[in-house]
């Protein structure tokens, strides 16, 4: 027998994402640059994806070079089109059902901020036609893969179930547990699936029928957005109702960190800074920390400043850092804050800021610029998350040598290497953990920077450290490329 080697390597894997949503086109959170980051990285490695994602109006209006791959006059209660074709550099599938997604605004709530009534059925949709793209309804075109992302696609490898088949494989990526998709059981019919599905080692979840579950039950693997978070998940608390199956999964449950869009995010050409710099040329952050000295109205100085870029939620710890700032700046170190969100948060950082003029700065509102400037000037970037599947901001500061002082929680246990003894003398550290998030530990942590930072060349040295880690897409994208290929070698083996 001859083997012949094929002229352009080996065949590219080919994947299914279905998705609710795809930066640039749609996006009300991290899912969406999940979704539009990963198939240009994964080109790199061997995989070609095509997204299936839903017919909003922002995407209809982006997508050229459109096809229409199968009509139905009645999907779900709609009339719809499955449409091929390409947007923003992506091949996507789009289903087109101007009854179910041709809606203006937030794609899961009506203006009033009131989900829409019709959700379960809409995202049903979506899911049932992952799973006929899937299974080879539209051939030649057949994934080898089906990768579906968070509650709103999370049907589709339950489909798959009922439907008898066992390929392809399925890999369900959970972005944010805390949205689940739970509805009525009533719906059961309505949205295709079997009586017998209704049960505890099925869809049903807690009386209704949980969207989420059937993912996590259905799909051959599941990945959380970082290895940390996979397993906070498993226990009770931060399962959210979802730890017993997740726990069932064992091995199949697996975290991939996020990769970050790092030529957005490169302080070697950044126009949103004052100064433009590289590990090389760290004194030039200066020219930015005073630039945003200026913008935040803080006294000029050398000493620490600690920049925050948050939601101000429950999550994010906000409470724990306004009841310690008094201690926060009796350290020495001045703090500037962008965010919004809860407005008693928002309220008790106005108040501190009005208690320490020139040492406090807020500004409350969302400002991408600022955001870049904060992680260009301020010192250490503060990131004291009660959880944290994956987290962006501490990325962001490695990559801008603003070193992150974080909660030991998730994502960014996994990113942020503590500067403990043997990590600095091993010339890996590259920011402050602490744990648990109560002020004293918070105190503590500060406490720690300041100690660091006064120590001019070591803290150098973990600015460089940082400013040296690979956090690109492109690497990522390789932990999810051995994922999908280990799922197709098991069916080959
Ligand atoms: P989460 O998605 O839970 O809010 P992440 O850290 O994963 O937290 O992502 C937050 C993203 O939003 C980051 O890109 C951060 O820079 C950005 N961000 C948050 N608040 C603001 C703000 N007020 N202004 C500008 N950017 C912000």
């Amino acid at each position: 027998r001859v083997i012949r080697p094929a002229p352009s390597g080996p065949r590219p894997l080919q994947v299914l994402a279905v998705a609710s949503e795809v930066f640039p086109l749609i996006k009300t959170g991290g899912l969406a640059d999940v979704v539009g980051g990963l198939p240009p990285a994964l080109a790199h490695h061997g995989v070609e994806v095509r997204t299936l994602v839903p017919g909003y109006p922002s995407v209809l209006r982006a997508l050229e070079g459109t096809t229409v791959v199968a009509e139905y006059g009645y999907f779900f209660g709609a009339f719809c089109k499955l449409l091929a074709g390409r947007a923003a550099g992506l091949d996507l599938f789009v289903l087109e059902a101007p009854q179910l997604f041709w809606r203006e605004g937030n794609p899961y709530s009506a203006p009033d901020g009131q989900p829409w009534p019709d959700n379960p059925v809409r995202f049903a949709a979506l899911a049932h036609m992952g799973y006929l793209i899937s299974r080879g309804d539209f051939g030649p075109y057949v994934p080898d893969v089906l990768h579906v992302h968070d509650w709103q696609a999370a049907l589709a490898p339950a489909y798959l179930h009922y439907g008898g088949r066992t390929k392809p494989r399925s890999v369900l990526t959970i972005h944010n547990l805390a949205f689940q998709g739970q509805f009525s059981r009533d719906l059961l019919y309505a949205i295709g699936l079997p009586g017998h599905a209704y049960s505890m080692d099925g869809v049903e979840y807690y009386g209704g029928i949980g969207y989420l579950k059937a993912g996590i039950r259905f799909a051959d693997r599941v990945t959380t957005v970082s290895p940390r978070y996979a397993a906070e998940i498993c226990q009770p608390g931060a399962g959210m109702g979802l730890d017993g199956t997740l726990r069932q999964k064992g091995l199949a449950l697996s975290g991939i960190v996020n990769g970050i869009d790092v030529d957005t995010w490169n302080p070697a050409d950044d126009p949103a800074l004052a100064a433009s710099y590289t590990a090389d040329t760290l004194e030039l952050r200066a020219r930015n920390k005073a630039a945003l000295e200026g913008r935040f109205n803080l006294e000029a100085g050398d000493g620490p400043l600690i920049g925050m870029i948050t939601r101000l939620s429950w999550q994010k710890g906000m409470d724990i850092v306004i009841e310690t700032l008094p201690s926060i700046i009796a350290a020495g170190c001045r703090v500037v804050v962008l965010g919004t969100g809860d407005a008693p948060l928002e309220a008790g950082l106005a108040k501190a800021a009005a208690a320490y003029p020139g040492k406090i700065g807020v500004f409350a509102g969302y400002d991408e610029n600022l955001a870049h400037l904060v992680q260009g000037g301020a010192d250490a970037i503060l990131v004291p998350s009660r959880f944290e599947p994956c987290g962006l901001t501490q990325l962001y500061g490695l990559r801008y040598g603003c070193l992150p002082i974080v909660s030991r929680v998730g994502g960014l246990f996994d990113t942020v290497i503590d500067a403990n003894a043997a990590a600095r003398e091993q010339g890996v550290a590259t920011g402050i953990q602490f744990e648990p998030v109560t002020r004293e530990a918070l105190e503590a942590a500060i406490a720690r920077f300041v100690a660091l930072y006064a120590d001019t060349s070591a803290w150098r040295a973990m600015q460089r450290q940082a400013m040296s880690l690979d956090l690109s897409w492109t690497r990522r994208a390789g932990a999810y490329a051995a994922l999908f290929r280990s799922l197709v070698e098991v069916d080959s083996a």
